[in-house]
């Protein structure tokens, strides 16, 4: 996209710096006013403060924001000035929000690299402006079904994202056949990561998502799997199937709710790698971070011994000490993620206390039904699970569907006021892992920030 010129450059980077400035005057964390302020001042406006950037793009539907925080971590360890200062969401105008308040005033970037979250859809608004090095795509899965009817439809539009950015490499992740389908038919480069049969994951696997071959429209046959549908996959017509990675799992050694130790070959040298982030979906980002380092020029060892030091971002798996009641909170936002969650409770040996909360605000996508479609049961069978506190605006279809996953009255109990909440779990003294959806999240963080004087994010 051409620059604009440099007089309407000055006036969108005041435009919103000063917007920003009476936002937070006024107490509002409000995060994309200023991007959309600055925006209209001047429409090219991000081409400017992303000028000779290095912009590393996370999207994909689970894990975009822990792989950002990973793949930050690993730029800042390995040297490289990294915009952090981020308070906008991961649209078109919150991004233009972060990029414009943190560019010099006459819109010069005042970081050489960042790495920016980007939501699927905004993906092709978002590119085209600030050309980024390198598109990771973590994975795809169905999520919040009422906002871009399906999953088929996300992938398309990360494809016209794709497409307009032809000099980007692209992070791909080698065992989903929907991410792994945006490599086709593009000039792009590509770096794969992935997960060899030999770490003998058996994840819940659920093809629903899969598609056909989009070459040939044929089903695919799997090697082996590792959850959802991520796996060796392969088509029986055609012959196009999951590529080798460049960033490849070969086996995980230790997994606990302190991290992880796993063997890896990167570019088919044997490395130890320990991800200071438990449960294997965060396997799967410790290598695409590894990927994504690669392409801007990280030395592979600078980002691999990041891992060992990374810490969890904000709503995922980010710890809160309450009076020495330890809570983990996991934000989850449908089957695929939730089901990893329980995945990751029930694998570990101690006793512990669930809250799952559930609201359909338009931040969740209005659509529950997804709760169906999950592994509740899994959960409920778990004999270290000793109470499920039930809260949020749905908790009344969630603790019926729990019911019908076999929790009975003695173990879940539906508790709606956040503060009442907190205070219950203070007194229980064990683990806590609250699992909220988005704006439950944001509900039960308050109350937990007010217990421990912890400020909100943006301050
Ligand atoms: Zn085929």
């Amino acid at each position: 996209m051409k620059k604009p010129n440099p007089v309407s450059t000055v006036l969108s980077v005041a435009a919103g710096k000063f917007t920003r400035f009476v936002l937070r005057k006024t107490g509002r964390g409000g995060t994309a006013i200023p991007g959309i302020v600055s925006m209209k001042v001047c429409k090219s406006i991000l081409a400017a403060v992303s000028d000779g950037m290095k912009i590393i793009v996370v999207t994909g539907t689970n894990g975009k924001t822990t792989s950002c925080n990973m793949i930050e971590h690993a730029l800042t360890e390995a040297g490289c000035d990294c915009l952090r200062d981020k308070a906008g969401a991961n649209m078109l105008h919150g991004i233009a929000s972060d990029l414009v308040c943190n560019a010099s005033w006459n819109g010069k970037p005042r970081h050489p690299y960042a790495v920016i979250e980007c939501d699927e859809a905004a993906l092709k608004l978002v590119a085209p402006q600030i050309n980024p090095a390198a598109i990771v795509v973590t994975n795809l899965f169905s999520d919040q079904v009422d906002r871009y009817g399906g999953v088929q439809n996300t992938l398309k539009e990360i494809r016209t994202g794709v497409e307009k950015s032809p000099k980007s490499t692209l992070i791909l992740n080698a065992e989903d056949p929907l991410s792994a389908s945006l490599s086709l038919n593009v000039p792009n480069k590509v770096i794969w990561y992935g997960m060899e049969e030999s770490v003998g994951v058996r994840g819940d696997v659920d093809l629903s998502d899969a598609g056909v071959c989009p070459v040939c429209g044929s089903e695919y046959t799997y090697d082996y799997h590792i959850y959802a549908q991520l796996g060796g996959f392969c088509c029986p017509k055609c012959g196009y199937k999951r590529q080798k990675p460049y960033v490849s799992v070969t086996s995980i050694d230790r997994i606990a709710s302190d991290g992880s130790t796993v063997q890896m070959k990167v570019g088919g040298k044997e490395r130890t790698v320990r991800i200071a982030l438990p449960a294997v979906y965060n396997v799967y980002n410790a290598a695409g971070t590894i990927a994504a380092a690669r392409a801007v020029g990280i030395p592979v060892q600078k980002a691999i011994d990041s891992l060992g030091t990374v810490h969890s971002a904000f709503g995922r798996l980010e710890t809160f000490d309450l009076d020495g009641t330890r809570l983990q909170m996991i934000l989850v936002k449908n089957p695929a993620g939730c089901n990893q969650a329980f995945s990751y409770l029930t694998s570990l040996e101690e006793d512990f206390t669930a809250v799952l909360c559930l609201n359909n605000r338009t931040g969740d996508g209005h659509d529950i039904s997804w709760i169906n479609d999950t592994d509740y049961e899994k959960l409920c069978a778990d004999p270290h699970l000793k109470k499920i506190y039930v809260a949020g605006e749905c908790a009344k279809e969630l603790s019926e569907r729990l019911t019908k996953a076999g929790a009975g009255d003695d173990l879940q109990e539906i508790l709606t006021d956040y503060k009442v909440l907190v205070a219950r779990l203070k007194e229980e003294k064990r683990t806590v892992f609250a699992l909220p959806n988005y704006t439950s999240m944001m509900e039960l963080r308050s109350a937990l920030n007010a217990e421990t004087g912890n400020k909100e994010f943006w301050e």
